[in-house]
C-alpha cells in the first residue's frame, strides 16, 4: 500500500498588518453577501413580505445594539462607536422604501428584493476611486448580510461560524470592522484576507485587538477546506497552506527566539533611550483611541508623540463638541504627564473622511482637501479644537502639531488661529498654557524645501514618514499593487529626511519622526545617525527600539549617513543599514 502523498505547501505573500506567528485549522468565511434563491410571490403575500423585513430590520438592530454594547465593555466606547454608522445604514428609509417598491412591483420575495437594492449600492461604491467610500461598500455588505441572515437566508458572520471546540485561522476575502471587532480571540487565532491595505479600519483593529493578521493576498486557493492547517506570519505578511513539518520546525523556533526577546525587553521598560556612546533620545507612542493609553503606559512610552485626533472625531458627531473635546485631551494630558502629549490637530481629508466629506467625493483625495487645508477652510470648527486643546494644556504637558502643511503661509495662519482661541478663552477666563509648543508635520516634500522658514515658525517638526514617502515617490500609501514602489529607504526620502532633521538642528528646534518608519528597526541606525531627537512608535516597537538604540552607537551611525549621500538606490541603502542594524541586534530584526 503507498502512503498518500503529504499535501504540498503553498506560500502566499501579502502584507503582515498586525504582528505575531499562529497556525490551526482553516476557517473559510463566505463572501459577506450572497444572493438568495430567486422566489416569486403572490400578491396576496406582499404585506406579509413587509412584515417580515420590518421583522428581521429589528431583530438586527437589536444584534447590533447588544454587540456594541458587548464591545464597549471590553474595547471602550471609541471602538463600539464604529457600528454607529451601522445603525443609521440599517434605518436609511430611501433603501427600505426601494426595497419595498421592489417586492412590490416585481413580486419577489423579499430578502431578493433587498439584496438586490444592497448589491447596487455597493456595486456603485467599489466603482469610487474614493478609497474611504470604497471601504463603505464592506460596510453596506456587513450590515446586509446580517439582514439576510434574520431573513432565514444564513449567511453567518465570523463570530459564530467557528467552531468552539479547535480555535481557527480565518481566511476570507475581505473581513468587515464589524466582524473584525466582533472575533471572539478563544476562537480565532488569526486572520487572512484577499484584500485590504495596512491601514483600512481591519487593520487598525487587528492591531489593536493583538490579532496576527496578513491582508492583501489576492487570491486564497479555492479548495482550502479545514481540513487544512494554515500559518499566519504578521511580521513578514506570509501566509502558509499546509506548513511542512520542516516549516514548523522553523516556526517554533522562532516563536521560543520571540518569547525570549519580548521577556528580555522587560528589562528596557522605564529605562531611558540611550545609545552606546551616550546619546540620549526620547522615545514616545502614537496612539488613535484613549484605550490605547494603559498598553502604552506598561511599554514604558515616555509620553505620546502622536495623537491622532481625526479617528475620535470622526467616530460620532457629539463627540465634537470642546467640552467633549477638552476631557477627552485633558485625560490624555493627565494619563502622559509629566512626559506629556503631542496633540494634532485633525488630519481628515485623503482616506480619512466624516459622513459629511463623502457625500462629496474629490477626484484625488490624497492630494485634496486634507489636514490643515481643511482646518483653514472651517476655522470655526478649528478653533473648537485648538480651545479643547489649550483647554486640556494645564491637566500635563500638552503640544500641539499641525498636518499637511505646504507652505510657510498655512504655518502662520494656523499660529493665528491658536492665538485667536488663546483670546477667546481669556474673554472667559478660562486657563491655558500660554507658552504651548507649537509644531509641525514635516510630511510634503515642498515643506521639506521650506524648511527653514518653517522652523523659524514653531517649537518642533515631527516627520510623517507615512507621508513623505508617498508624496516624494509618487506612491498611492493604500494601494498595494504599487506596494513594492513605496520604498521607505528610498535615497531621495533619505534626502528629504536629512534635510528636515538638519533644518531644524539650524535653527535650534528639535526633530522628531512618528511615521511607521520610525519604528522600522532596520531604519534605527538613520535615525541615530541623524541625530533625531524623538522617535514616536506603534506600542508594539516601542521596548524593540529602545533596546536597539541602546546597540547602536552615533559615531558609527554618523558615519554610516555619509556613506548614504553616495547611494542611488533603496538596496544599497538598505543594505548598509543592515550592516550595521545587524551586527547590532539581529535578534530584534525579524
Ligand atoms: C505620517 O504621515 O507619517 C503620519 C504619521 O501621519 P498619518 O499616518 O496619520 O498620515
Ligand atoms: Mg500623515
Amino acid at each position: 500500500m503507498t502512503e498518500p502523498a503529504p499535501q504540498a505547501e503553498i506560500r502566499l505573500q501579502g502584507i503582515g498588518v498586525s504582528p505575531g506567528i499562529v497556525w490551526g485549522p482553516a476557517e473559510i468565511l463566505g463572501k459577506a453577501l450572497e444572493e438568495p434563491e430567486k422566489t416569486n410571490i403572490q400578491r396576496s403575500e406582499v404585506d406579509a413580505e413587509k412584515a417580515r423585513i420590518s421583522l428581521a430590520l429589528v431583530a438586527t438592530r437589536d444584534q447590533i445594539v447588544e454587540l456594541q454594547r458587548q464591545i464597549a465593555s471590553d474595547e471602550g466606547e471609541d471602538h463600539a462607536s464604529i457600528f454607529d454608522a451601522h445603525l443609521l445604514l440599517l434605518e436609511d428609509s430611501t433603501v427600505l422604501n426601494e426595497v419595498l417598491r421592489l417586492c412590490e412591483t416585481k413580486l419577489i420575495a423579499i430578502e431578493c428584493a433587498y439584496f438586490s437594492v444592497m448589491k447596487r449600492y455597493v456595486d456603485s461604491l467599489r466603482k469610487i476611486a474614493d478609497p474611504y467610500l470604497r471601504e463603505r461598500a464592506v460596510d453596506i455588505e456587513d450590515v446586509a448580510g446580517r439582514v439576510l441572515k434574520n431573513l432565514k437566508w444564513t449567511e453567518p458572520s465570523a463570530g459564530s461560524e467557528i467552531s468552539e471546540s479547535d480555535a481557527s485561522v480565518i481566511l476570507a476575502h475581505d473581513l468587515t470592522p464589524s466582524s473584525t471587532i466582533g472575533l471572539d480571540r478563544s476562537k480565532v487565532r488569526g486572520f487572512a484576507t484577499e484584500v485590504g491595505s495596512a491601514t483600512s479600519h481591519t487593520a487598525i483593529m487587528a492591531r489593536s485587538l493583538g490579532i496576527p493578521a496578513v491582508v492583501a493576498l489576492h487570491q486564497i486557493p479555492e479548495d482550502c477546506d479545514r481540513s487544512e492547517n494554515i500559518l499566519i506570519d504578521g511580521y513578514s505578511g506570509l501566509v502558509i497552506v499546509n506548513p511542512s513539518p520542516e516549516t514548523l520546525v522553523d516556526y517554533e523556533k522562532l516563536l521560543e527566539e520571540e518569547k525570549d526577546i519580548l521577556s528580555d525587553l522587560e528589562l528596557f521598560k522605564g529605562q531611558p533611550t540611550i545609545t552606546s556612546d551616550g546619546n540620549q533620545i526620547i522615545l514616545s507612542a502614537n496612539i488613535e483611541f484613549l484605550d490605547e493609553l494603559k498598553a502604552v503606559a506598561e511599554r514604558g512610552a515616555e509620553g505620546v508623540g502622536l495623537y491622532r485626533t481625526e479617528f475620535f472625531y470622526m467616530s460620532e458627531k457629539e463627540l465634537r463638541s470642546e467640552e467633549n473635546q477638552a476631557q477627552n485631551y485633558r485625560t490624555v494630558a493627565e494619563a502622559t504627564s509629566p512626559d506629556g502629549v503631542i496633540i494634532r490637530t485633525l488630519d481628515i481629508g485623503g482616506d480619512k473622511l466624516y459622513p459629511e466629506l463623502r457625500e462629496d467625493p474629490e477626484p484625488n483625495p490624497f492630494l485634496g482637501w486634507r489636514g490643515i487645508r481643511l482646518s483653514l477652510d472651517r476655522t470655526e470648527e478649528f478653533r473648537i479644537q485648538l480651545r479643547a486643546i489649550l483647554r486640556a494644556s494645564v491637566h500635563g504637558k500638552v503640544r500641539v502639531m499641525f498636518p499637511f502643511i505646504s507652505s510657510l503661509e498655512e504655518i502662520q495662519a494656523a499660529k493665528e488661529q491658536i492665538e485667536i482661541s488663546k483670546q477667546e478663552l481669556q474673554e472667559v477666563g478660562i486657563p491655558f498654557d500660554e507658552n504651548i509648543e507649537v509644531g509641525a508635520m514635516i510630511e510634503i516634500p515642498s515643506a521639506v524645501l521650506v524648511a527653514d522658514h518653517l522652523a523659524k515658525e514653531v517649537d518642533f517638526f515631527s516627520i510623517g514618514t507615512n507621508d513623505l514617502i508617498q508624496y516624494t515617490t509618487a506612491v498611492d500609501r493604500i494601494n498595494d499593487r504599487v506596494a513594492n514602489l513605496y520604498q521607505p529607504m528610498h535615497p531621495a526620502v533619505i534626502g528629504m529626511i536629512r534635510e528636515t532633521v538638519e533644518a531644524a538642528h539650524r535653527n535650534n528646534i528639535w526633530c522628531g519622526v512618528c511615521g511607521e518608519a520610525a519604528g522600522d528597526l532596520t531604519m534605527t541606525p538613520i535615525w541615530v545617525g541623524l541625530g533625531v531627537d524623538e522617535l514616536s512608535v506603534g506600542s508594539v516597537q516601542l521596548l524593540k527600539t529602545r533596546k536597539a538604540i541602546s546597540l547602536l552607537s552615533s559615531k558609527e551611525c554618523a558615519e554610516l549617513m555619509k556613506k548614504l549621500q553616495h547611494c542611488g538606490t533603496e538596496e544599497t541603502v538598505k543594505r548598509h543599514c543592515l550592516d550595521i542594524a545587524s551586527a547590532a541586534y539581529p535578534e530584534l530584526l525579524y
